[in-house]
């Protein structure tokens, strides 16, 4: 692997091209600057790493495409300073890594325990240690933890509320909603019992599926 395809200098031109695609606020802009996307990918895709789309992480499971993932993260960060952050669907651990950059704490869930196993570990490696990770069915939240400044949905269907229950007041929720065929990603924010939806348009994004694997 040549080291130029993996270094800093191509993670900037990653940033650039964000900032160019409508990504402003710093502090997202910093954390995609931060996270070796590399480094959540298998060694032989890493040479791609920087570009900007999803890529196979085994299990029929992606990481999601970087500037989904700054889109996210912007959506979170201009709602809310997230001290707590839930994230449903950890797969590389990649969303949570750059959740960690601008949250106290992150809470990451996943299904399927291969993958988990996989991302604790770069978790380690990277010295990531405000991320808490759960081999559970995201579906139900989690409860123990609860509430949350912010929830971060990376798989795609039907939101259910479960997890609206777990915001706290002033919250968000980001994720994709399945409509038929399409995805949409949507913001929810919460104010005591009421919950605004905005759309933020169409993403493709896994499906949530039950159960664990
Ligand atoms: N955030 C990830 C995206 C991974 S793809 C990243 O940055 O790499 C979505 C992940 O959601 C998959 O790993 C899938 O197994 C997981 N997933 C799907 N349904 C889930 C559920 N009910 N609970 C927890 N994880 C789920």
């Amino acid at each position: 692997m040549g080291i130029g395809m993996t270094s800093a200098a191509t993670r900037q031109r990653l940033v650039r091209r964000l900032a160019d695609e409508g990504i402003r606020d710093p502090r997202v802009l910093a954390a995609i600057g931060e996270v070796p996307r590399h480094r959540f990918v298998d060694e032989a895709l890493s040479s791609r790493a920087y570009e900007d789309s999803a890529l196979p992480i085994g299990r029929g499971q992606t990481i999601s495409q970087p500037f989904v993932v700054a889109l996210m993260t912007e959506a979170v960060l201009s709602a809310v300073r997230p001290s707590r952050v839930l994230e449903i669907g950890t797969g590389s651990g990649y969303q949570a890594a750059v959740l960690a950059q601008v949250a106290d704490r992150v809470f990451t869930t996943e299904r399927i325990g291969e993958l988990l196993r996989t991302a604790r570990q770069r978790f380690h490696e990277l010295g990531l240690h405000n991320i808490l990770t759960r081999h559970v069915d995201g579906l139900a939240g989690w409860p123990g933890q609860a509430p949350f400044d912010a929830i971060v949905v990376t798989a795609g269907g039907e939101i259910p509320s479960a997890l609206f229950a777990q915001l706290a007041d002033g919250g968000v929720l980001v994720g994709p909603e399945q409509h038929g065929a399409h995805q949409e990603l949507i913001r929810v924010t919460r104010s005591g019992d009421d919950f605004e939806r905005e759309q933020l348009g169409a993403v493709t994004f896994v499906p949530l599926r039950q159960g664990l694997e």
